[in-house]
């Protein structure tokens, strides 16, 4: 008799942190979980490194990124600085893989090109309440084909969700999840008129060619996750699945910021607190 062989690829995970800034208390939790998720499930663990944003990342920020990690006792089997299967696994040299998606996208019609400007969106929509990450897009632009750009990427562009369809997952951590598409989330910017993939889009182009298995992070990108389930479903891939942690706030409930220099790893080692101290639940 043969025993049954597991269909179940592999876990992947990744830590994908962004040099803008020094990698605070906060982003370490939520790594740490993500490499205690990667053990559990022996599995491996990329790092890739979300440096897209040009005029925000320094690379002075990257070294010191990889350095606290390390410090923080974060391992990782594919990355940057090691190497691995799927690279590059920095964003600046993975432009052909957002520029696929994106055309994918265009190609199957889920796109239109924007001419609004944030003011435009501000004005056409109440404001946003409290908590939301960005005002409902009111559909000014929808049902333009964009055919008459002659550089397609040197513009704006939008993702149509489906209006009133709600996207359901199930979280690891907080269990099962709901957002309705035009009511909690609207159409979204997938290319930006900087020549930019959108976070949405870059992540998802990235976590599908990476086979990354399990999704771990905070718990502020639970609705991008709706988001983002669409992309996958347009573009025809299977999404991972999705952990997102409780995110770390101050003493005063404020969740960390970058801003929270005190926070930072750089000045918690400075003040002698060791990592072991810092990766359970109580805030030091
Ligand atoms: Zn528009």
């Amino acid at each position: 008799m043969q025993a049954k062989t597991r269909s179940v690829a592999p876990y992947r995970g990744r830590l994908a942190p962004s040099p803008t800034g020094l990698l605070h208390l906060g982003h370490a939790r939520t790594f740490w979980t993500a490499q205690e998720r990667a053990r559990t499930h022996r599995g491996v663990l990329v790092l890739r490194n979300e440096d897209l944003d040009r005029a925000r990342c320094k690379t002075e920020f990257v070294e010191a990124v990889f350095e606290d990690l390390r410090w923080f006792g974060l391992e990782w089997q594919e990355g940057p600085d090691c190497g691995g299967p799927y690279g590059p696994y920095s964003q600046t040299e993975r432009r052909q893989f957002y520029v696929a998606a994106f055309e994918r996208l265009r190609a199957g019609g889920w796109l239109f090109r924007c001419t609004c400007s944030r003011q435009d969106v501000l004005r056409a929509t109440q404001a946003p309440h409290v908590g939301e990450d960005e005002p409902i897009y009111p559909g000014t632009c929808r049902g333009r084909d964009g055919s008459d750009t002659e550089s397609a990427t040197k513009a704006t562009w939008r993702f149509q969700v489906p209006d009133g369809e709600a996207i359901e997952f199930t979280d690891g951590h907080y269990g099962p999840q709901r957002f309705v598409a035009g009511k909690d989330f609207g159409d979204f910017i997938v290319w930006r008129h900087d020549d930019l993939p959108s976070y949405q889009l870059a992540v998802v182009a990235d976590d599908t060619a990476m086979g990354i298995t399990e999704v771990v992070r905070g718990q502020d990108l639970l609705k991008s996750t709706a988001r983002q389930l669409l992309l996958y479903r347009a573009l025809g891939s299977a999404p991972p699945d999705f952990y997102h942690c409780p995110l770390v706030t101050d003493a005063g409930g404020v969740r960390l910021a970058k801003r929270h220099d005190s926070l930072s790893l750089r000045a918690l080692r400075a003040k002698g607190v060791k990592p072991e101290e810092l990766r359970g639940s109580a805030l030091a």
